[in-house]
């Protein structure tokens, strides 16, 4: 499939998520456009999977299906090991109705305060799909490997960035600055692997 010149329609608001997600992109000639420019500003699809895949696939699929564009769309969260990966799926609504970064983050200290400091591993994970309009999809999974700290440190990022200190760094995900966090986070990753797919699938 031609890929050079192709529309596709971001489910993300995100302005941080929209400029990783064009870096890959725009390499293939493809044209990210909102969703409020592609005329459906106020879907608002509900998340009613149980997995990062299922997620990103209901949003990627309900807004090629509202607009009649392709369109791509990200899911992400945390996964802890010492709480079974928890709060996985459900970490934008962690802490209940009306949470916030900073309730996410409290509760998430509060559920780890007995646990060791050798038992705090975690990892973000991210997964893209991008949905055709032809019919044809593509999924990419993306994991960033670290452990939760037992205080904030940081003031960059969003979500859980200043309790997640990444594998081989000794700064958190909100002390470390944007670029750095975009040569290895589990979006940076999978976009990676996304990147791949479509130099293959540009190719058929
Ligand atoms: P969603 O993928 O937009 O549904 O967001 C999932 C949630 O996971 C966010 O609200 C954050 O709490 C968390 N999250 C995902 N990616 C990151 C990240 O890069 N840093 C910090 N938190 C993240």
């Amino acid at each position: 499939m031609e890929l050079k010149g192709m529309t596709l329609v971001a489910a993300t608001g995100n302005p941080h998520k929209l400029r990783e997600i064009r870096q890959i992109t725009e390499l293939f000639g493809i044209r990210i456009i909102s969703k409020e420019e592609a005329g459906a500003g106020d879907l608002d699809v509900e998340e009613t999977g149980t997995t990062f895949e299922e997620n990103s696939r209901i949003k990627a699929e309900s807004i090629m299906k509202a607009t009649g564009f392709s369109a791509i769309a990200d899911d992400s969260g945390l996964e802890v090991r010492a709480l079974d990966g928890a709060p996985g799926v459900w970490s934008a609504r962690f802490s209940g109705e009306g949470a916030t970064d900073e309730s996410n983050n409290r509760k998430l200290l509060r559920l780890m305060e007995e646990v060791p400091d050798d038992q705090r591993q975690a990892r973000f994970v991210s997964v893209i799909t991008l949905c055709f309009h032809n019919g044809d999809v593509l999924t990419a999974r993306g994991e960033c490997p670290g452990r939760v700290l037992r205080e904030p440190a940081g003031n960059g990022g969003f979500g859980y960035d200043p309790l997640f200190l990444p594998d081989g760094y000794d700064e958190t995900f909100a002390q470390l600055s944007e670029e750095q966090k975009n040569t290895m986070s589990h979006r940076a990753r999978a976009l990676a692997v996304l990147g791949k797919q479509l130099s293959a699938y540009g190719n058929e």
